[in-house]
């Protein structure tokens, strides 16, 4: 008759109403089997069986309030159900089940249930193997992607993470650069106001020792100095006001028709007074109207003539051409002086810029171009330079109103 019972559980279709006939047998409410893989430690109702408790009960909970050894309300708790497999030597990590007696059978009563046990296991073994593997194969895959979720998470959030540092740092550095490049232009700019004043002063008073009575041509000669001295001052302070106005942007134009082969002309033989070193020559000069501020083309003219006597001490000749090309005129000042590294061109018109290597033996703020290349920017213009071992070459682009034909 037991044997009939157990074979009832082969059915895999009818298998928990055949579980309830066996229960019948042990004088039970239901026969619950599970399936217990130790070693990674899931119990699942074996298949065939409902996922509660035939009293509506989720079987977690209820195992949970099983205990560790002991019948509990009349069912053979787990602890013990597998001690029942460990003594028919059957239990280990894949070949467990563990079964679940519902209603209050006695001892005696479930005694039976050992002598079949073995073939209980028997019975499950293989859909027990089959089943534990499937478990496995999808508790693995489950663990593989949220692996795969975390990780990509991690991934982004390492990203973030990544970006935010790098910003951090770049704005430690930008603002440390500014700083330096605040002490160092402070540095420079009182180091440059500081030498005209000295001189100045130094001529005043000798000045004053010398007149009345005796040499007033020599003092005429010191007041050339300082009258020297107060125009490299002005130029100084003037600069520094330009780049406040550019950075505020107040600097005002006065746009007008300027004959600008005329502007050069007067330009070159203004800066020549004031240069002995250097021979100023115009290889070309376009005759064209352009339309700008002519104070203002003035300085960048003056800007590049100064620079290139300034960075060609060893040379006697600076060489200024304007060109037509296109619709625009090309006023280009070369110098055959000590050029410019190849890696520093680029910022020559930056402000505050100087090519370190040339800095110590030069004075200047580093303001020169960058005022330049603003002034022509708002002429519609565009600002270069070429240089190399021979010498430096800058030029500014503007565009032309009209070509004047010659008379
Ligand atoms: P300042 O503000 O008095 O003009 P500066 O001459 O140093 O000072 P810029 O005229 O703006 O400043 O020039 C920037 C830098 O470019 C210079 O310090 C110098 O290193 C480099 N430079 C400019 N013109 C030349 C040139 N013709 N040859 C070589 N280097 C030059
Ligand atoms: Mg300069």
């Amino acid at each position: 008759m037991l044997l009939k019972l157990i074979a009832g559980l082969t059915d895999r279709a009818n298998r928990f109403q055949a579980a309830i006939k066996l229960a019948g047998y042990f004088n039970c409410s239901y026969l619950f089997i599970f399936i217990i893989d130790q070693e990674i430690g899931i119990l699942l109702p074996a298949p065939g069986f409902p996922p509660t408790l035939p009293d509506g009960r989720a079987w977690q909970a209820f195992i949970n309030s099983c205990p560790a050894t002991g019948h509990y309300s009349g069912c053979l708790p787990f602890p013990e159900s597998n001690n029942m497999l460990a003594a028919t030597g059957i239990s280990g990590p894949e070949r467990s089940i563990a079964i679940l007696l519902g209603g209050s059978p006695s001892e005696k009563e479930i005694e039976p249930l050992q002598a079949v046990l073995p073939m209980l296991v028997d019975l499950f073994t293989q859909e027990l193997l089959l089943s534990t593997a499937k478990t496995r194969v999808a508790l693995a895959d489950k663990a593989v992607a949220k692996a795969e979720k975390l990780a990509a998470t991690m991934d982004v959030m390492r990203l973030h993470l990544k970006d935010a540092l790098i910003q951090k740092e770049k704005d430690k550095k930008a603002i440390e650069e500014l700083m330096k490049k605040k002490d160092e232009f402070m540095n420079v700019a009182s180091h440059e106001l500081k030498t005209p004043i000295t001189t100045m002063k130094a001529y005043l008073q000798i000045l004053q020792k010398m007149v009345p009575p005796n040499g007033t041509a020599s003092a005429g000669d010191f007041i050339v100095k300082a009258n020297k001295q107060i125009v490299k001052l002005t130029g100084l302070v003037d600069d520094l006001l330009d780049v406040t106005k550019i950075y505020a942007g107040k600097m005002v134009y006065q746009f007008s028709d300027i004959d600008l082969a005329a502007l050069i002309e007067e330009i070159v033989s203004q800066t020549q007074l004031t240069v002995q070193t250097h021979r100023i020559v115009i290889k070309n000069n376009a005759p064209v109207i352009v339309h700008g501020e002519k104070h203002r083309l003035e300085q960048v003219l003056s800007n590049f003539l100064s620079n290139a006597v300034k960075y060609s001490p060893g040379a006697n000749e600076v060489v200024i051409s304007s060109d037509l090309v296109n619709n625009e005129v090309k006023v280009s000042v070369r110098d055959f002086g000590i050029g410019i590294p190849p890696d520093q061109q680029e910022y020559v018109f930056d402000r505050f810029f100087r090519v370190q290597e040339s800095s110590r033996k030069f004075s200047g703020l580093g303001l020169g171009l960058y005022i330049s290349a603003e002034i022509i920017k708002r002429h519609g213009g565009s600002v270069g330079v070429e240089s190399d071992g021979n010498g430096s070459e800058f030029y500014f682009k503007i565009p032309v109103v009209k070509v004047l034909q010659p008379a």
